[in-house]
This record gives structure tokens, sequence and C-alpha cells, in this order.
């Protein structure tokens, strides 16, 4: 695929479709026409005058898919095509998640999580600045809107991110962040739940989000623990939230491990209780098995779990860990020790969870795929089409309408991306063509790299990027800010 920043926008009417305009509000007949990289009109019968006429006719138009949680930092400038994103309808990632992002850091080995980004030799951008200009000279296929991971300045600013910090410590981590977000950073985020995080308290949080808050930005958090430790987990999210007075993302909010099934019950009545006093939503992907780094202590024996790479041992990529155990005659923990480091998928989730959680009214999609493992879990690929096909219209867990409002325009609006997440005249040009009867995600367990049915067109910032089940030679994303850049 070629690209050069020669892409410009095109003028295009999509004609006869069905809108659904990502409020929630229902579907309704219109031409949606498209001029300058910015959405001209909608309504019946338009003129097509110069336009490309694209016929829509049987299928839905709503605004691009906005993927809210990603580790796409390094992906974005290696893989500028994003075809696992582009194929799903999406238009817009965030990427930083979890407490990782690929800047501010120069570091030619970098500890996990942060090997999560596809090892160390992308770790080269001191500033957020210089990753800002990274993504703009890369030009992606998709939108890029980028927050500051609390591992990674832990990492820059500390000699020892096992370790409490100082006073200085954390002053410097705070000028870093300052920066990050003064080049354009919608938020912060934070993952104590990995050895680079775990050392910081709530004190170190509430600083940092409370930086973030005060420019505008918001505080993602994965929590510390996810398992019998969730409600004290979310209770120091919240805290350190109210204490910097920002809002707060929970990130792909579960309950792990078969002692916390059907917990999701009691967590989502406390996030409830919590949201009367401050500003929280919640991401979440539509599986029952997480993925992360190999760890022994998300290792119990009774779940299974399929490894997704292994740098000892990289022919074990997608061979299930009880069947690698079996062969070297030892323990799954003492088999996921000597495959690190790697990755894995933990069938860690019960399906009445998953589903619990996405139909919570806050509760945003987010794929958390990780786009450099060997055999990535599939949410990398399926997660958008999964939500449309799989559980809106197979399952009827809520209606299309909702489903879209929960990748468009209420991520765009919780991280203030402006003038995107809806279809409105004068928003920016972020549109994906589906076929409502057909969507569907074909990514599996075993099959993950495969590109999701019924996406029919994607435009980014009004650039055809996407058309008939391929990639097409232009790319418009672009580097997002929540506020104008000064540049
Ligand atoms: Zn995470």
């Amino acid at each position: 695929m070629t690209s050069n920043s020669e892409d410009a926008p095109s003028s295009l009417l999509l004609r006869g479709g069905t809108v659904i305009d990502g409020t929630g509000r229902d579907r309704f007949a219109a031409d949606v026409r498209i001029d300058g990289g910015r959405i001209a009109a909608i309504g019946p019968d338009l003129a097509a005058g110069d336009a490309v006429v694209i016929d829509v006719g049987g299928k839905v138009v709503a605004p691009g898919f906005i993927d809210v949680h990603t580790h796409d930092d390094q992906a974005v400038l290696s893989a500028p095509g994003m075809l696992p994103k582009i194929s799903q309808g999406v238009t817009t990632v965030v990427v930083g998640n979890c407490g990782i992002s690929l800047a501010p850091l120069v570091r030619a080995d970098v500890p996990p999580p942060l090997n999560l980004l596809g090892g160390g030799d992308g770790y080269v951008h001191p500033t957020m600045a210089s990753y800002v200009a990274a993504v703009d000279a890369a030009r992606p296929a998709v939108n890029v809107a980028a927050l500051v991971g609390h591992s990674t300045l832990r990492v820059a600013a500390m000699d020892d991110p096992y370790r409490a910090a100082t006073r200085a410590e954390q002053t410097r981590m705070g000028e870093l962040l300052r920066e990050g977000m003064d080049a354009g950073a919608i938020g912060f985020s934070s993952g104590v739940f990995y050895a680079t995080g775990a050392a910081a308290d709530v004190d170190e949080l509430a600083l940092l989000a409370g930086i973030a808050g005060d420019a505008g930005g918001v505080y993602a958090t994965h929590i510390r623990q996810e398992m019998d430790q969730v409600l004290a987990s979310l209770d120091e999210a919240f805290a350190a939230g109210r204490r910097g007075n920002v809002p707060v993302v929970i990130s792909h909010h579960k309950c792990a491990g078969p002692a916390n099934w059907g917990r999701t019950v009691q967590t989502l009545a406390h996030i409830d209780a919590a949201r009367a006093r401050q500003p929280i939503g919640l991401d979440a992907y539509p599986y029952v098995a997480g993925s992360t780094v190999l760890r022994t202590d998300l290792v119990d024996g009774i779940i299974d779990v399929i490894v997704t790479w292994s740098t000892p041992f990289p022919q074990m990529s997608a061979r299930h860990l009880a069947d690698i155990a079996a062969e070297w005659n030892c323990t799954q923990q003492e088999a996921c020790e000597r495959l690190q480091p790697g990755g894995a998928c933990y069938f860690q989730m019960r399906e009445d969870d998953v589903q619990r959680v996405l139909r919570y009214p806050a509760t945003m999609i987010g794929s958390d795929g990780l786009p450099h493992d060997v055999h990535p879990h599939p949410r990398l690929w399926g997660t958008f089409p999964r939500v449309l096909g799989h559980y809106s219209r197979d399952l009827g867990l809520f209606p299309l309408e909702t489903a879209v409002h929960k990748m468009t325009a209420l991520s765009a609006r919780r991280f203030r991306l402006a003038e995107r997440g809806e279809l409105r005249a004068g928003f920016h040009a972020d549109v994906t063509v589906f076929d409502p009867s057909t969507v569907a995600d074909t990514a599996t367990f075993e099959r993950p790299a495969r590109a999701a049915r019924g996406i029919e067109y994607v435009v980014v910032n009004g650039v055809l990027s996407y058309a008939d089940g391929h990639a097409t030679t232009q790319r418009g994303g672009r580097f997002l800010s929540s506020r104008p850049r000064s540049a």
C-alpha cells in the first residue's frame, strides 16, 4: 500500500442508505454528502453535483467507530495501513492505554508490560511532541488520539520503577505529563496491575491524573486487581479521579477468575453509586477471554490459556498452555515461567458478566487488541463487527442504534474528541457503511487474523479508505487532540 500527504478528501454522495447517527436515536432514511473532509449534508434526495455517487441502498451509514482502548501506539507508525482496524470500520484509535504509551521514553530495552507495544525498538520519542510528529509523518489510515502512560513515565523518570517514587521523581513525571498534554494528548492512563506501576499509591495517581484533568483530559485506568479485590481497586480509581477532579474511564471492566464470576452485578451497582458523585465511563471488549503478557498469577490450572507469543519458544504460539505443560511434564505455572517473556489469552470471564458489562449504559467499546502478538486474541480484528452482528443482531442484547452509540458518540463525548462520533452536518467526515444483515466477526481464537464481513465502506476525514472488502490506496488519518493544537 502506498500513501502520501496528497491523499485528499473526496466529494462523495452516499445515496439511499439508512442513517444511524451515533446519538442513539432511531435510524432514518437519508443520503449523506461529504465535501472537503466534512459532512456537508444529510437528507433526502441530495443533489449529486460533482460528487462521486456510491449506492448504499440496504446499508447502514454510521459515524466511523472509535476504538477507545488500544495498544496501537507503534502499529500506527510501523503498519500505518491499520488493516485490523479499518476493516472493522474503525476510524479513530485511542492509544496509550493501561499505563503503557510509546512516548515519552527513549529506551532500547523495556520491561514488561511495555514490551506489549512490540519490543523496545520503538521507544525513541523523548516527548509526546516527537510522537505526534511521527504520527503526522506516517499518515496512518485511522486517526490517533493519545493517552500518556503512567508506567512509561515511571520508567522514564526512575532508575527503578518497582519501588515508590520520590517527590523529585513524581515532579519529573508531572513535567513529562504536562508536556504530553500540551502536545495534544487527551489524558493520562495507569495500569497499577503491572509491576512497573504497582508501587504507586493513590497519592501519586491523584497527582498525575489531576495534571491531566487540569489540561482538559481524562484518566483511564486498568485497575489494580480485577479478581477478589475488584471493589477496592475500583474505589482506588474513583478516589484518584475525585481528588484529581478528572473524569475516570475504567478500562476493560471485568470480574476475572471463576471465584469472581457473576460479580459484575455487584461491581456495576458499585459503579452506578459512584457515578452519582463523579463522571465515570467504562470500556469493554466482547469476549470471555482477556489477553496480556504471560504471568503466573493469571494461571490457575482451571481456566484455559492460549499462548500468543513467546520469545524463548516461538513455536508454542497458538498452543494451549495445558498441552505444553503435559508435553513438558510440569505444572502450567512452571510452563508459563519458562515461556516468558511472552503473552497469552486467558479465558478468565463468564458470558453473563460480559453481556452485563456490554449492556451497561456507560460502557463504550474498546478492542484492547495487541497488534504485535504472533497469534493475537481475535478481538484485534473482530471486536466491532462482533458487537454489531453477534451481540446486537443475533442475540438482541441491545438495538443496533445502541450498539453504534457505544462505539461512536458516547466515546467521542467521554474522550472529548470534538466534532466526531456523530453524523451531523459540519462534523468531520469519519463514516462507516455496513450491511446490517451480514456484518460479523470472522476472527477466531484458532484463526485470529481475519477481516470482518459486512463492512462495506470506510471514510476517514473525507478520504475513502476501505471499499469492497479492501483497503484503498489512500489514507486519511491524523493525530487528534481534544483541544486545537497551536501549530
Ligand atoms: Zn489493560
